[in-house]
């Protein structure tokens, strides 16, 4: 890491070095040349208060994390979250897969966790999307071989990380469209990638309802528990685009939802791509 990178977790501002030693055992921290507070108090501090501070979405913990420490290791955390995600929508188990039950009108059929949403008002899904519906209809998991069942996990995970990587594409690209219209930071894909592993630890509270709901979970608990997940995962990307790019919030919000919903997309139409060509 060259030491330019680092930055000032109170204002953003870049800074040569974290701290200063003088002898063995003397270390003073630097002080902010713009804000004049300490670069990065957080060197100081006990992991755990910096874990504490990033669930509650401080963006002097974000920068902390982003540009003052090496975390070296946000790939292994990249691939262990898509696990988890494709774990959730394999188990028919998320709020994604809410929504496609509600829309494609796929029902219980005996598979685990179908939640499914009655609406008022029948949606008629217009043609190429209503073959990819079908796609998503699930056999029954308790009939099915071992072999194809530990296959579906794998199409699964594929298609998940199509979408994630659409979506980080999509953020990319949007954000140096912007850029020709309003201030924004430059910013290194594998900053991008660090963000993105770090707000995307938020699918970490799904983890309660994976291992503890079943069948008795009443769906309405099942909807409620995703869609908090999913609020604040929401507004946890959010803060930390908007502390990586420095870009106007209307703007942040606008990418975020159009990268949001390039991703389902991609996950929509891939699962069922993916079967057709591998069946
Ligand atoms: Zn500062």
């Amino acid at each position: 890491m060259t030491e330019s990178t680092y930055k000032c977790v109170n204002c953003g501002e870049k800074a040569s070095a974290l701290y200063r030693t003088y002898g063995p055992s003397v270390l003073k921290l630097t002080k902010c040349e713009n804000c004049k507070g300490v670069v990065d108090k957080y060197i100081e501090y006990d992991p755990v208060i910096v874990m504490i501070d990033l669930v509650l979405m401080s963006k002097e913990a974000q920068r902390h994390i982003i540009y003052n420490t090496e975390f070296k290791s946000y790939w292994k955390l990249f691939i262990i979250l898509i696990m988890l995600e494709t774990y959730g929508v394999w188990r028919n188990d998320s709020l994604f897969n809410i929504v496609i039950n509600t829309v494609c009108d796929i029902r219980n059929n005996s598979t685990i966790n179908s939640t499914h949403i009655t609406l008022p008002i029948k949606i008629s899904v217009p043609e190429p999307w209503s073959s990819d519906c079908k796609g998503w209809v699930q056999e029954d998991k308790e009939a099915m071989d071992l072999f194809i069942w530990e296959k579906d996990f794998y199409i699964q995970f594929l298609s998940i990380f199509a979408g994630i990587t659409v979506f980080i594409t999509t953020i990319h690209l949007l954000m140096k469209f912007f850029k020709n219209f309003c201030f924004q930071n430059e910013v290194s894909l594998i900053s991008l990638m660090k963000s993105f592993s770090l707000s995307n630890m938020s699918l970490l509270f799904t983890l309660p309802m994976l291992v503890w709901g079943n069948n008795d979970t009443p769906p309405e608990t099942r909807i409620l528990h995703y869609l908090m997940v999913f609020i604040y995962s929401f507004v946890f990307f959010y803060n930390v685009f908007r502390v990586l790019y420095e870009s106007p919030k209307t703007v942040t919000a606008f990418i975020l939802s159009i990268s949001y919903f390039a991703k389902y997309m991609t996950t929509f139409h891939m699962t069922p791509f993916i079967r057709r060509i591998t069946s």
